[in-house]
């Protein structure tokens, strides 16, 4: 089972890098903020209580966080791997997923960090647009879309988060950056952190995953299914 984790701080690139990462390891992309916005548009009992948090840049409870994480890894298609995106990020849950990983004999494999100075983060989430299908980001400056608007990857709808609004951003940023910092302690005790350089283009960042994978020997979940050769 491959397990990798995409961390850094809101608006460092890991919901542009995530799908590249899917496509290359073969295996689903689980991110936490998108689940928890498909509940607040289905209107659950658990999206309107995760509503009030996202809405104030605020990290949701570890408990419900958690309970949806585990939720999801339970899904068939997760049993050859996951790309976690937008999870862990308090220590609490960190280990959560140590301990449920560990019941089936896994591990992380590689927590990468995708390292962005405040100030660009702060650039990049103000020219945010997302599809309403899939979350894809594309930014106003940095990524635009081919017709403006309309999702490249999936022709959905293109949208400005709520929460990505300048006052919330700030927000974010006071209150997730210390919790990012304990999830970052966690994985370098453990010895699978890596640190790629954020600052660069979406292609240029995308190479120095696939790099880092290679080096932690992280290869597609169909090549590890194949009978080894000879
Ligand atoms: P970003 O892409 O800007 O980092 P996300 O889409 O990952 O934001 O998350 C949006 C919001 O959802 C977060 O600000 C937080 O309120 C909530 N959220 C997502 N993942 C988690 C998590 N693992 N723990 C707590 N809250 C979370
Ligand atoms: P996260 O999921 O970490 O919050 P996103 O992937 O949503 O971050 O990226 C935040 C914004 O920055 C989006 O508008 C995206 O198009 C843009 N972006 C992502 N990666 C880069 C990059 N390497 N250079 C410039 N802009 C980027």
């Amino acid at each position: 089972m491959n397990v990798v984790v995409l961390l850094g701080a809101p608006g460092a690139g890991k919901g542009t890098q995530a799908p590249l990462l899917a496509t290359r390891l073969g295996i689903p992309i689980v991110a936490t903020g998108d689940l928890f916005r498909a509940a607040v548009r289905d209107g659950t009992a658990m999206g309107q209580d995760a509503r009030r948090y996202m809405d104030a840049g605020q990290l949701v409870p570890d408990e419900i966080t958690v309970r949806l994480l585990l939720d999801r890894l339970g899904r068939p298609d997760a049993a050859a791997g996951v790309i976690l995106d937008g999870f862990p990020r308090t220590g609490v849950q960190a280990a959560a997923l140590d301990r449920e990983l560990a019941g089936r004999d896994a591990r992380v494999g590689a927590a990468i960090l995708v390292d962005v100075p405040i100030d660009e983060l702060v650039r990049r989430m103000s020219g945010r647009w997302v599809c309403r299908a899939a979350g894809h980001p594309h930014h106003e400056t940095f990524s635009p879309p081919q017709v403006v608007g309309v999702c490249d990857l999936d022709g959905s709808e293109l949208y400005q988060r709520a929460d990505d609004r300048p006052a919330t951003i700030r927000a974010r940023m006071d209150q997730q950056l210390g919790a990012l910092a304990e999830v970052i302690d966690h994985y370098r005790s453990s010895g699978v952190l890596r640190t790629v350089d954020g600052l660069q283009g979406i292609g240029g960042v995308a190479e120095a995953i696939g790099t880092t994978l290679d080096d932690a020997g992280i290869r597609p979940a169909d090549a590890l299914k194949e009978p080894s050769a000879g």
